[in-house]
């Protein structure tokens, strides 16, 4: 559809539904899933708890009748809804959450990779590719079972030598739809200790990557700054070029 402007004519994207959106603004594509309370990400990882600390109605207590506001509380574990490893996840002497440069983790130039209906994902899905310094987001579509018993069972993961390529070919960061970047059929995880052996961060149970299709993007993927801890949700997005 077009929208007029004072002086050009602006071709606006067909998927876009929000009334706020501006026409100077770039297209955002949002990667991240919704985390609510009792949601389970991980089977036999508990799910959220997500309460009040201070009552929208017990704040007027302290605030006056017609000045309200509500403060939440959120237990979680740190593996829940879209989230990102950083090495301290696999290595006690590896980066934390703190200590992730920005540059590892926002502003990257993205490539998505189409690697749906493969279980085992191996290097051969990145032949021929650029990787160097992308944030490598794997397309598997497996985001379709979010929340339901299938999303546990035979999903799509990468292999050792998938992992050994896109170390090899630089890429900055490694981000897939799917439940594991790992199969999880042995206590074995070779793609974690790969990547994260590299200071690679992963992000994992992203969706929506089917909306980039072959566009040219900017990631971004920034947990909160935490000090010893490894892992933590983002809000995992896309801004196309
Ligand atoms: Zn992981």
């Amino acid at each position: 559809m077009f929208s007029e402007t004072p002086d050009v004519w602006v071709l606006l994207p067909s998927t876009i539904t929000t009334s706020s959106f501006s026409p100077f603004m770039p297209q955002l594509i949002d990667l991240s899933h919704t985390v609510e309370d009792g949601m389970i990400t991980y089977k036999g990882v508990p799910a959220p708890i997500i309460c009040d600390y201070l009552s929208r109605e017990a704040s007027k207590q302290i605030y006056g009748p017609d000045t309200s506001f509500h403060i939440g509380k959120i237990e979680l574990v740190a593996n829940t809804g879209t989230y990102l490893d950083s090495p301290f996840h696999r290595y006690a002497d590896g980066k934390d959450l703190s200590e992730l440069p920005l540059e590892s983790i926002a502003q990257l130039p993205g490539i998505c990779v189409n690697a749906q209906n493969k279980s085992a994902i191996d290097a051969d899905s990145f032949s021929g590719l650029e990787l160097k310094g992308k944030a490598v987001l794997i397309r598997t579509d497996w985001a379709k079972h979010w929340r339901t018993d299938q999303y546990f069972e035979n999903f799509p993961y990468l292999t050792a030598a998938a992992a050994q390529h896109l170390k090899a070919a630089g890429a900055t960061l490694v981000g897939i739809d799917s439940y594991n970047i790992d199969s999880t059929v042995t206590g074995r995880r070779p793609v974690h200790s790969i990547l994260l052996g590299a200071e690679i961060p992963i992000v994992e149970h992203m969706c929506n990557l089917e909306q980039l299709g072959e566009q040219s993007f900017a990631f971004h993927a920034v947990p909160i700054k935490i000090k010893q801890f490894g892992t933590f949700p983002v809000r995992a997005y896309a801004v196309l070029n």
